[in-house]
């Protein structure tokens, strides 16, 4: 189990916005990137450094929406029985999902809510459990934690009675508002959960284009509420679609906007001013869309609707929205792992810039989690956490079923990729 190394890049995108470097060498130790430096001109891999001049490196990525204890299936006999499961059941789950993330190169990712607050139990599990296996971490910069996948949950999301929500949280109690249930659930919890998860609306239909439900909580209760949250130091979260619903959760001063489905471009421009950062879920739209299970009028429903989405971020982009990369996994056909890199693929198909889609992948994610500094980067004093795919930096999104070529994890090469003693690659 090496935690030193060294590598030949072709190029490398530091996950701060900045532009592709040309020909890097990377050299990490005792999991610490310690160089980052160009390549000489003349300087040829040796025997110990891993020979990926063809591959383009980027920083290990967060995914800043997902539902651990859910599956992709399309099943709905399953996707039901996921509402009655207890923890135990869901256990090897919540274990399979989380190497599934760390196989595709994720260290981070922050969970969206679910019924039992299974996730939030899991990630105590996790992190006592690792908190044991590695003292030595205690002492790091990056502070003490999980070693490998840091986890940040919502537990139970709130929605409003008999609305949207049901498989992600519940509802506020008879005659308490969602202020105080919010206050009351921060006192009571032990460890706490790490952000508060509120549903203001539905979810998009696959029967109208562009309908949109009415808003869950009336904005003034919405206000509070977050203002409640915020009062006791946990971010929130806003399920949001639909222009009313989406504009409460701005006007409420929520920390993001999930989904912002049909939520208009009026609307959406308002964030940077309110401070909150837009998660567009693209990948969702993506795998309904060419569900082979699906109907083919609901098929075409989810592909404009998508578009629709891929219109609006055109446009938000351009207004200065800052965007996070989150896939919904556990969402119906969105895998844990392989969906944040086709939300990857399609937040570049509505034309972001290669910088700025790792950047929505890393550093704008690290800042919705509250990760330490430098955590999400791929600069000297960073985590050795990273990635290369074998693609230049303008193909790297190319296709929505990228598979790293290499992932290195708190310096130790992940899975039974080839590590240097094979033959040098030719470089392209
Ligand atoms: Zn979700």
């Amino acid at each position: 189990m090496s935690r030193s190394g060294k590598a030949h890049l072709g190029w490398l995108l530091d996950g701060t916005g900045a532009p592709p470097r040309g020909p890097t060498t990377l050299t990490w130790t005792d999991d610490e990137i310690m160089v980052v430096e160009p390549t000489a001109p003349e300087s040829l891999p040796d025997s110990d450094t891993l020979d990926l001049r063809d591959c383009t490196a980027l920083p290990a990525l967060v995914d800043a929406h997902v539902h651990l204890i859910m599956e992709a299936t399309g099943d709905a006999r399953r996707r039901e029985d996921q509402l009655r499961a207890t923890y135990e059941d869901r256990r090897p789950l919540l274990e399979a999902n989380r190497q599934r993330h760390l196989d595709h190169g994720i260290t981070a990712v922050r969970d969206g809510g679910d019924y039992g607050g299974y996730a939030l139990r899991y990630r105590d599990e996790t992190r006592d459990k690792t908190r044991d296996e590695s003292r030595d971490e205690s002492t790091s910069d990056h502070g003490p934690g999980p070693r490998d996948l840091v986890i940040r949950a919502a537990g139970r999301a709130w929605h409003a009675p008999d609305r949207y929500g049901r498989f992600i949280g519940r509802p506020p109690a008879p005659g308490t508002s969602l202020a105080d249930s919010v206050a009351a659930d921060a006192a009571q919890t032990r460890v706490g959960a790490d952000h508060v998860k509120i549903a203001q609306s539905g979810v998009n239909s696959l029967k109208r284009f562009g309908w949109t439900s009415r808003p869950q909580f009336p904005p003034e209760e919405l206000r509070l509420a977050v203002a409640a949250a915020h009062d006791r130091g946990r971010p929130v979260m806003v399920h949001a679609n639909g222009p009313a619903a989406v504009a409460s959760a701005l006007d409420a001063g929520c920390d993001s906007v999930e989904h912002g489905y049909f939520a208009t471009l009026e609307v959406l421009k308002r964030a940077p001013e309110s401070g909150a950062v837009w998660v567009p879920t693209l990948a969702p739209m993506w795998a309904l869309a060419h569900s082979e299970t699906m109907d083919p009028a609901a098929r075409d429903m989810a592909l404009r609707t998508l578009d629709h989405q891929l219109n609006q971020i055109r446009g938000a982009v351009s207004a200065g929205v800052i965007l996070a990369a989150g896939s919904d996994a556990g969402s119906q056909g969105v895998d844990h792992g392989p969906g944040l890199w086709t939300e990857l693929h399609l937040l570049a198909l509505a034309g972001l810039s290669t910088p700025q889609v790792v950047s929505a992948a890393t550093s704008v994610g690290a800042r919705l989690l509250a990760l330490p500094p430098g955590m999400s980067t791929l600069t000297p004093g960073s985590p050795a956490s990273w990635i290369a795919v074998r693609s230049t930096p303008d193909q790297l999104f190319a296709t929505p079923n990228i598979q790293p070529e290499i992932v290195v994890i708190r310096g130790t090469l992940r899975g039974s990729q080839p590590p240097a003693k094979d033959p040098p690659r030719k470089a392209t």
